[in-house]
């Protein structure tokens, strides 16, 4: 696995690959690497010749008092799973590489950043689509690799890459769980053990949210029932439960479209999300979790 630190040393070794012919598969985070990461790598490798991971913690989607300067990192560790998993080309830029200057440009993406943490995060979606922006940019992929555990953050890359005409081809893929449930994220770390065992009522009211939404309940009682079962966890906080259309993240009142089901919680000072995404209508859904292939985009239907 080759590692760069410079556009320049990327580009050079992307344009190597294209002129071989070779497609390029890429996946972005923020490092911390973990199984839902490595899932989107399994995934490029599935459609792309080579695979390109970046590890960058991006300031501009961090707000004033969120948690970039405690972040977790480990790049060595990082290193050796992304190459134990095949990864072909390791991108790792300093943040003056990827802002040499303050960025007077930035990406904006209207509506479907209106709700959710778009709402709570003021900001947020600004800097992930001007640094995905930016990154697809350097990296010019065939296909770009993301978690459906932050469903809204690929609602607004697909939008950015129709409405910029971008050419490549967003990939959303399912959530990875532990075995109790739990979505994995990078900041599971910062979990204490109660904080951690009373996490998994993000999950499991979610399980519930669908049995409830098969037994014909609306959308407002499934909301209720969610907010009242998390409610129920002494160290939960809730930032919002939502239920929206999917991918235009609009409030529905019935539950005949492809939706989404929302969360986002704190417990201690760990801010959680997950989701549920139920595409086109009663009978056709599929939870994310028992997912085994990525869904090309724009088709959420199975
Ligand atoms: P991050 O490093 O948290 O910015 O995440 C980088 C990419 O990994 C994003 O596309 C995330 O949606 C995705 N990702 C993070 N956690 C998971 C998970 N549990 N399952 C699937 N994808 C994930």
């Amino acid at each position: 696995m080759k590692i760069v630190q410079t556009v320049e040393a990327l580009r050079q070794w992307t344009a190597e690959q294209r002129a071989q012919g070779k497609t390029i598969g890429f996946v972005p985070t923020m490092g911390f690497l973990h199984e839902g990461h490595m899932s989107l790598v399994d995934a490029a490798k599935r459609h792309a010749d080579n695979t390109v991971m970046s590890i960058f913690v991006n300031p501009l989607q961090f707000g004033p008092n969120e948690d970039l300067e405690r972040y977790p990192r480990d790049l060595e560790r990082d290193q050796a799973m992304a190459e134990s998993r095949g990864v072909d080309l390791l991108f790792v830029p300093s943040v003056s590489e990827m802002y040499p200057q303050p960025t007077k440009t930035v990406i904006q993406v209207s509506g479907v950043t209106e709700r959710l943490c778009g709402a709570s995060r003021p900001g947020h979606f600004d800097g992930v689509a001007t640094v995905v922006c930016k990154l697809f940019n350097m990296v010019q992929p065939d296909y770009a690799f993301f978690g459906q555990k932050d469903a809204q953050q690929v609602a607004v890359i697909e939008r950015m890459v129709q409405d910029l005409n971008l050419p490549v081809q967003v990939v959303p893929c399912p959530i990875v769980r532990e075995k109790d449930g739990l979505a994995m994220s990078s900041r599971n770390v910062y979990l204490n053990d109660e904080e951690r065992k009373q996490a998994l009522v993000l999950s499991q009211s979610l399980v519930e949210a669908k049995e409830a939404y098969e037994k014909g309940h609306s959308p407002e009682e499934v909301k209720q029932s969610i907010l009242a079962r998390i409610s129920g966890q002494p160290l939960a906080d809730i930032d919002y439960v939502d239920i929206l259309s999917y991918p235009a993240l609009e409030p529905i009142e019935t539950f005949d479209r492809s939706f989404l089901i929302a969360l986002a919680v704190r417990f201690g000072k760990t801010r959680l999300i997950d989701n549920l995404l139920i595409t086109e209508g009663r009978g056709r859904e599929k939870h994310a979790a028992n997912d085994d292939e990525c869904q090309n985009t724009p088709s959420y239907s199975y």
